[in-house]
């Protein structure tokens, strides 16, 4: 087993514990990443993790980094804290040196002298490797081989859309110059783009009641900014705050965004069961978008907001294209693989901190060789934990283990 080529799609907090164990293990690993260590996690650098370092870090990493300045397990850090005093030094180790690519973009994953359609289901898969294509900014294409793949490449590079139904709405495409799907730096970096503004916030998860909590220090320093929250679901608040939360700090936003949201003198206007329906650029007065809502008498109500820009958070979705040229079995509803789905749908608790990894055969998928973890796993499920993550790893390298068997 150990000498087995392991390659592992992104650079993220799963990709690199992953590596690390596949090291330690003796494994020869390449971890190819798109952009830089843990792009997307500094992407959101500015917003504080629920969950302490104690459970977003693995036993391993931190044993591994044991000379260095850790933080406490119980300290609650930003992206950008996790990112400079975990992800970065995990990277720098000496069992992962010269295995991390960046700027290493995987476009597909298929099988040498073997198509989507031969062998199907058949273990004799694993007897071809993998070869993955890759391609760096300049445009310079490689191949890797590999024997076995773990696609660690995460969703959030791949944003929802803002339509009835979650399509695009009627122009949300070409005004995508105006519309923030990531997790922009409100009060801090990206002020410049939001304060004095009439902006529309689309979401009702905790990335939207970041962005409102956000406003509200923008408010304080300009009166003229103003907000408007849309919500899909008719509910009495926006986000429905679970019962005795163990994370305060997720408590805390639930609460002060809800609480926004319920006083119109904040600042904040709090538009309930509505979707977009067409967004379109009036050079005068901004963005119009028009939106529906399901009237009181069941009849629908058409109307049509003027902002200066729109922040969607909606949620993300995995990329499939990466495996699309493999056999891979995916639910229909969440796009994440079938297996772990079918067992995520019996759990039906909104609180992410009551799951938990749900075993290696959760993990299994046709396409022998070929895992799926990290958030990428949970598909379109927001629920991911990265104490999930690290439990993932633990389940993929024992199936790894007892494939070479
Ligand atoms: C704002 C926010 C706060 C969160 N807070 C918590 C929390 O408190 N606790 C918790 O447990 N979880 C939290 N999560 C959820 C989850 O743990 C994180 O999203 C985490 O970053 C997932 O890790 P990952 O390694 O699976 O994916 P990611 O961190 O998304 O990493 C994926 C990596 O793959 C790279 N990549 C993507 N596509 C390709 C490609 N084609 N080729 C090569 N590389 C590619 C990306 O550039 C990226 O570096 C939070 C998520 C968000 C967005």
């Amino acid at each position: 087993m150990p000498g087995k080529r392991i390659a592992i799609i992104g650079a993220g907090p799963i990709g690199l514990e992953a590596a690390l164990h596949a090291r330690l293990h003796n494994f020869d690993v390449v971890v190819l990443e798109q952009q830089s260590i843990s792009a997307n996690v500094r992407s959101w650098g500015h917003v504080r993790l629920f969950s302490p370092f104690g459970i977003n870090s693995s036993k391993r990493g931190r044993a591994a980094l044991q000379q260095s300045d850790l933080p406490s397990n119980d300290a609650i850090l930003t992206g950008a804290e996790f990112y400079a005093q975990y992800l970065l030094p995990l990277s720098q180790l000496p069992a992962l040196k010269g295995c991390v690519r960046e700027n290493a973009r995987v476009v597909s994953i298929g099988k040498r002298r073997l198509w989507k359609g031969d062998s199907i289901g058949q273990p004799s898969r694993m007897e071809s490797p993998f070869q993955i294509l890759v391609e760096s900014a300049d445009g310079h294409e490689e191949t890797f081989a590999a024997d076995v793949v773990l696609d660690c490449s995460g969703t959030f590079g791949n944003h929802n859309w803002l339509g009835d139904g979650g399509i695009p709405a009627i122009g949300e495409r070409k005004c995508a110059e105006w519309i923030d799907y990531c997790l922009s730096d409100i009060a801090g970096k990206d002020n410049a783009r939001f304060v004095g503004k009439r902006v529309l916030v689309v979401g009702s998860g905790y990335s939207a009641a970041t962005a409102i909590v956000a406003f509200r220090e923008l408010i304080q320093l300009d009166s003229a900014t103003e907000v408007i929250w849309l919500t899909r679901k008719a509910a009495a608040t926006p986000l429905t705050a679970i019962d005795g939360d163990v994370l305060t700090e997720r408590a805390l936003l639930t609460a002060t965004a809800n609480a926004l949201a319920k006083d119109p003198r904040t600042g904040v206007a709090w538009i309930a069961g509505a979707s977009v329906r067409e967004i379109s650029v009036d050079h005068r007065d901004g963005l119009l978008v028009h939106i529906h809502t399901a009237g009181e008498q069941g009849g629908d109500k058409f109307q049509t907001l003027t902002v200066d820009r729109i922040i969607a958070n909606v949620g993300y979705r995995p990329d499939r294209s990466l495996y699309e040229e493999l056999q891979v079995h995916e639910c229909y509803a969440s796009q994440g693989p079938m297996k772990l789905a079918a067992a995520l749908l019996v759990e039906t608790s909104g609180d992410c901190m009551t799951q938990s990894s749900q075993g290696p055969d959760s993990l299994r998928n046709p396409e022998p060789g070929f895992y799926i973890l990290g958030a990428k796993s949970y598909g379109r499920d927001s629920r991911f934990l990265l104490r999930v993550g690290l439990e993932q790893i633990e389940s993929a390298f024992a199936l790894i283990a007892a494939e070479a068997e």
